[in-house]
């Protein structure tokens, strides 16, 4: 089995004592590869790396143009060993491997597209009728925590890496123990694009009492972004608090699908299916609660149910498989059949799916839940969707609305003044009319509620990784 280490100051490193952790492919149920276990002592050793490249290195103090060159030689490196990342994503989570090489085109161009950004960025002058001048500069913030989760393992390491990089910041990016080797791959192509040691680190291990922790504890970190668990949300926000260190928080969610009596069926049905059963459900913008209007709800349901009964379901390893057989890991897979469990007790019935082979959930569909069943209310985050009938608007944007998560809605219609009207009235980060996981980078990308805190994308991951600086000069003397 092939070792994966943490990656400090330039160098892929055991654990400071040793100690490995297994990484299990969840639909072999097998371990494939042995990583280093981290603890607090190699936490500490990523941000005094980090601490060092950006008080000392020349990363911070390159020209745009420089660390252009660079990011550009990674989002190259990534493209040219595209396969090899998706498979270690894909033998880590069990993700199918086509949406595992979708997600390593994403990670290439987040890089891209960040380096871009900093670089074509516009900074603010202020002219003054005083006789004075004033202008704004954004200088990089120092170092950067990014603690990543295990849905979509590389995609979302970049996403919290590159904007940081890009404006000259150093990192200690730590993913989630579960699919920790795209991560470390990264590194390891980010040293072969020419990325000076310790400009970008990356260490191994557990959340809480753990690496994690460590990390979000250190006094010497300057931002700590995240995503992950509402609940870890909260931890890591505490954390932060105690060194007055700014976060970017990216949540759970309980996405509601509203599908009106005039939309376009069939691709409303394309899009749904997408949107609840992409990725085994284990995407934080599914769209796990559907709302069908009276009109439209018996055909809809039925051609949603046949479109999920017909997905192609097998080894995440086959470029066949749209549905794999496998969740995450057993400790998700117990988590999410468990839910299943609890809908009959709740009032609700599974239409279809249940219980697969291995450490699998089919796609599943439950009708007749109240609102009041923790199927309708907790993010499963598994293939599990719920689905309600409606009867007019304002039902449908109160139900839509009913939680406490806002971090995306589906809308879909044919008549343009309700996509306005009921796109204003959610209460979400990111709402898609007619479609789902459509991205703009330059959009901003968070949540309200129990969703989140802060937007990154664009400008927005620009205020969060930077210091914007006033000068005014007296130019009038
Ligand atoms: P998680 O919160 O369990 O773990 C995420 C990361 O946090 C992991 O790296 C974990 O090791 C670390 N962690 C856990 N406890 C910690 C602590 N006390 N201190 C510091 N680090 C800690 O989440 P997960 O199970 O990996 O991911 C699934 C969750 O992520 C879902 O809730 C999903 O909705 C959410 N998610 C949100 C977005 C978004 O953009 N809003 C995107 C993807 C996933």
């Amino acid at each position: 089995m092939e070792f994966y280490g943490h990656v400090i100051d330039g160098h892929e490193v055991p654990s400071l004592d040793g100690a490995t952790m297994d990484d299990v492919d969840p639909f072999t149920r097998e371990p494939w590869a042995r990583i280093a276990l981290g603890g607090k002592a190699d936490a500490d050793r990523a941000v005094a790396a980090a601490r060092a490249a950006f008080d000392e290195g020349p990363w911070p103090r390159m020209g745009f143009e420089d660390r252009h060159r660079i990011l550009h030689r990674l989002a190259d490196l990534i493209d040219a060993h595209a396969d090899e990342l998706a498979m270690a994503d894909t033998r880590d989570m069990g993700k199918p491997i086509g949406q595992a090489r979708h997600d390593a085109a994403r990670a290439a161009w987040n890089v891209r597209f960040f380096a871009d950004h900093a670089r074509m960025s516009t900074a603010d002058a202020y002219p003054m009728d005083s006789g004075h001048h004033a202008f704004a500069t954004y200088e990089p913030a120092g170092v950067v925590v990014a603690i990543s989760p295990w849905n979509f393992p590389l995609m979302q390491s970049t996403w919290k890496t590159a904007p940081a990089l890009a404006w000259g910041n150093t990192v200690v990016l730590k993913p989630a123990e579960d699919t920790p080797v795209s991560s470390t791959m990264l590194a390891r192509l980010a040293l072969a694009a020419g990325m000076p040691p310790g400009v970008l680190n990356v260490v191994h291990g557990y959340g809480p009492e753990s690496v994690g922790a460590a990390l979000t504890a250190n006094p010497s970190v300057d931002r700590i972004t995240f995503t992950g668990e509402s609940g870890t949300g909260r931890a890591i926000s505490e954390a932060a608090a105690r060194n007055l260190v700014p976060v970017s928080l990216e949540l759970g969610g309980k996405g509601p699908n509203l599908v009106f009596d005039d939309a376009d069926l069939d691709n409303a049905v394309a899009w749904s299916v997408e949107a609840i059963f992409r990725n085994a459900g284990q995407i934080c913008l599914s769209g796990s609660r559907l709302y069908a209007q009276a009109g439209i709800y018996d055909e809809f349901l039925e051609r949603f149910q046949r479109a999920a009964e017909a997905m192609v379901a097998g080894d995440p390893k086959d470029p066949q498989t749209q549905f794999p057989l496998a969740l995450a890991s057993e400790e998700h897979f117990r988590k999410v059949a468990a839910y299943l469990d609890t809908v009959e007790q709740d009032g609700g019935r599974i239409l279809t799916g249940g219980m697969g082979p291995g450490w699998s959930v089919l796609p599943t569909i439950i009708v007749d839940a109240p609102p009041a069943a923790r199927v309708c209310r907790e993010e499963i985050f598994g293939p599990v969707c719920v689905v309600h009938r409606f009867q007019d608007e304002d039902e449908a944007v109160a139900a839509a609305n009913d939680t406490r998560y806002g971090l995306n809605a589906m809308v879909f219609t044919e008549n343009l003044s309700r996509a306005h009207r009921v796109s204003a009235r959610l209460r979400a980060g990111t709402v898609w009319v007619n479609c789902f996981f459509i991205r703009d980078l330059r959009a901003p990308f968070g949540g309200v509620g129990d969703s989140g805190v802060g937007r990154e994308g664009g400008t927005f991951s620009r205020e969060f990784f930077t210091e914007p600086k006033a000068v005014i000069m007296q130019v009038d003397r």
